[in-house]
């Protein structure tokens, strides 16, 4: 077996044991003579596989009883709309632009109804998270942000002052990366392929008042969308992921295991400062976040010649360092350091990065 050293932003690097897991349970799933891709959403098994990921994930996250966890499908993308279809009770929302992730929720969302842009990033190129500078407008039916911008690389830290106003964020890519405050939120979700699991699951965590009897604007949102009835449903309106969500659990578990959420950003900061610490002296990369807004999980830097970057991203290949390549919307290179990469890994890169400088420089 030989495996690479796996930077991808989304899906990304999975942890070997849980892979290995699975493989164990692929034919026969705990002695019922069959795979959990072959198995029943509605059966005895799958609930137990359900009920146990989000057992293992309120105690991760530490989530309050009065927030429903809900295990969907159609991605991070999908809440775009999900989000302002169900919240939108006076049809006026603000939001933070840190980012195309946000930029795009913020679209979509203009769709439906009217949607403030509170503050942006797009002067500073999207370098740093853009701040609230007074508190928002207290009727908004909500605040949302994105907590961190998988393309540019930016993370903001905590939660904006929005007074009575909830904040719904986006937390796909630092999902599981760090502790996270729960409470301070109306509604969190993440697409599960970075730190949570394999892609084709979205968590959504949210507050029951904001759930109320249903969606906002009812009239038009899918059934599938109410977060109501897939509240009422146990996410199961419908013919769930089931492996999906069997795989996430089985994530969820292994953070348990190996320490859970503050081993987890402890390591995780080890990792990407090791980048970090490298960048901040190197005569030939340069990091493109300013220190402050610096992601816990992707690391996204540049030599500044288009030709270089991509002779770099080449020369990793040949020492096993794979899916460095930026994203088309930025371009030089972005190093996605979640859970499942090792500081063996960083440390290979970072070497690497080292042996190319003085190669170039
Ligand atoms: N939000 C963020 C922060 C993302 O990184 C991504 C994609 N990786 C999305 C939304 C869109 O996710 P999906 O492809 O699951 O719809």
């Amino acid at each position: 077996m030989s495996r690479v050293y796996n930077f991808a932003a989304g899906p990304a690097a999975m942890p070997l044991e849980v892979l290995e897991e699975a493989q164990g349970e692929l034919l026969d799933y705990k002695g019922l003579g069959y795979s959990v891709l072959e198995m029943s959403h509605r059966s005895a098994a799958f609930q137990e596989i359900i009920d146990d990921a989000e057992a293992t994930l309120r105690r991760l996250l530490k989530i309050p009883d009065d927030y429903h966890v809900l295990f969907l499908q159609g991605g991070a993308t999908l809440q775009f709309s999900a989000v302002p279809l169900n919240l939108m009770r006076t049809r006026h929302a603000g939001y933070v632009v840190s980012g195309n992730w946000s930029r795009n929720a913020w679209k979509e969302a203009a769709r439906f109804g009217r949607a403030d842009v509170l503050a942006s990033g797009e002067e500073s190129g999207f370098s740093r998270t853009p701040e609230l500078d007074v508190l928002p407008d207290q009727t908004l039916d909500y605040v949302y942000v994105c907590q961190n911008e998988t393309v540019y690389g930016t993370m903001r830290r905590g939660v904006p002052e929005t007074g009575s106003v909830p904040v719904v964020s986006d937390v796909s890519s630092c999902f599981l990366s760090l502790p996270l405050n729960v409470s301070r939120y109306g509604l969190i979700y993440a697409g599960a392929q970075k730190n949570g699991g394999p892609a084709g699951v979205t968590v959504v965590i949210v507050r029951d008042d904001l759930v109320g009897d249903g969606p906002a604007l009812a009239d038009v949102t899918p059934q599938y969308l109410g977060y109501r009835l897939q509240c009422d449903k146990g996410s199961m309106y419908n013919t769930p992921n089931t492996f999906g969500i069997y795989l996430c659990g089985k994530v969820f578990r292994w953070i348990e295991r190996t320490g859970g959420l503050e081993a987890m950003e402890q390591r995780n900061w080890a990792k990407v400062n090791l980048l970090y610490d490298y960048l901040d002296q190197s005569s030939l990369f340069e990091g493109t976040v300013e220190p402050a807004s610096r992601s816990i999980s992707n690391v996204c830097f540049r030599t500044g010649d288009p030709k270089l970057d991509a002779a770099f991203v080449e020369g990793a290949a040949e020492r096993g360092i794979v899916n460095i390549k930026g994203h088309r919307l930025v371009g030089g290179m972005r190093a996605s350091c979640y859970n499942a990469v090792s500081e063996e890994a960083v440390r290979a890169l970072v070497a690497y990065m080292r042996d190319f400088e003085s190669a170039y420089a």
